[in-house]
């Protein structure tokens, strides 16, 4: 890039694109930094385990209704079989002492199978009472959090708007300078502020208000002596030092 000139008054403009950048980065900033957006992340990260743990645990509901109906099948052909077992004896139809003695001793194998069986199903009722107030209380859980993420949404975009509002009247006021700035000067200024994210700093009593380093003597005299047009940038920052009648030059 070749030396570039511009008019003192040239120059003081790009302090005022400075000020309009810095206030467009410190709104960036805002807009990413809001602590309803972090929030609202993590509400989110835990609606996502809740949904995960809701379908889990209806799954295993699922699975135990399953075990269940199973469970009370076995409990009832095991009193079907007790049922006619009986119907057997009662109507004398055995008569044989020994056939008698093992249908009895039959009788008495399926009273124990369906104590066994009757306990299985009550401990699976357990399970499912266990199971369905674990899956309401996270559905309870999941509806308070949506009602929360709403609210915070709303003030999310609320902050949203507002910064959003203020960027739009900073950028039309920069677009407005940047027109009346050359546009070599302007090319300059925004390759620096690429890289620098600000491109130009007033140089105010000997020092640059970029970096705050304080300019050494030959550098001031070299500026004091040099004609108003000439464009001097910071040696430490490379920012494009304006000179004001604040210089202290
Ligand atoms: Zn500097």
């Amino acid at each position: 890039m070749g030396f570039v000139k511009a008019s003192p008054q040239n120059q003081l403009r790009l302090l005022e694109l400075a000020d309009l950048d810095a206030e467009l980065v410190r709104l960036a900033r805002r807009r990413q930094g809001l602590p309803e957006v972090a929030e609202l992340a993590r509400l989110e990260a835990r609606a996502s385990e809740l949904k995960d743990a809701i379908v889990q645990t209806e799954t295993e509901l699922s699975d135990l209704s399953r075990e269940q109906s199973r469970a009370e099948r076995d409990v009832e052909q095991v009193r079907t079989r007790i049922d006619k077992d009986r119907a057997r004896l009662d109507a004398g139809q055995v008569s044989a002492a020994r056939e008698l003695a093992s249908l009895q001793s039959e009788i008495e194998s399926l009273h124990r199978r369906q104590g066994d069986l009757e306990e299985i199903v009550l401990e699976l009722m357990e399970r499912w009472e266990t199971l369905v107030s674990r899956r309401d209380e996270l559905a309870a859980e999941r509806e308070s959090l949506g009602s929360q993420m709403e609210a915070l949404a709303a003030q999310r975009d609320a902050a949203f708007a507002e910064i959003d509002e203020q960027g739009a009247k900073a950028s039309g006021q920069r677009g407005e300078v940047g027109a009346d700035v050359p546009a070599d000067l302007l090319k300059l200024y925004d390759q620096i502020r690429t890289t620098r994210g600000v491109g130009a700093a007033m140089l105010r009593v000997g020092r640059c208000e970029g970096c705050h380093l304080s300019l050494n003597t030959v550098d001031l005299n070299e500026i004091r002596a040099a004609a108003p047009d000439e464009v001097f940038r910071c040696e430490e920052c490379r920012r494009i030092l304006v000179r004001t009648a604040e210089s202290g030059l």
